[in-house]
């Protein structure tokens, strides 16, 4: 099940609002955890690459919780940050 963006977004806004910043900060680091033990796990051929990219999608939509309530200066600051640090990395890479 897809919601739409709009219904989806207000989900991860009453999911915040409803358990509180430090309960969902604990399921980020749980579901961090949970992904980093999936990619182990695929890694050793224990899982099936299907079980990563559900890890991947929890911690997905908790950072995307995470975002609606911490963007600001300072996320911008730290994303233009990384993206140019990126672009030095990829150098004149060609596809
Ligand atoms: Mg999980």
């Amino acid at each position: 099940m897809s919601l739409p963006l709009n219904e989806e977004h207000i989900l991860l806004v009453k999911a915040w609002k409803k358990f509180g910043e430090e309960a969902q900060l604990q399921v980020l680091e749980e579901e961090c955890a949970e992904l980093i033990q999936a990619i182990s796990k695929l890694r050793r051929g224990k899982i099936r690459f299907g079980k990563v990219i559900e890890e991947v999608v929890d911690v997905d939509l908790c950072i995307a919780q995470f975002r609606l309530f911490n963007k600001g200066i300072l996320w911008n600051q730290y994303h233009d940050a990384k993206v140019k640090r990126l672009k030095e990395l990829i150098g004149d890479f060609k596809l």
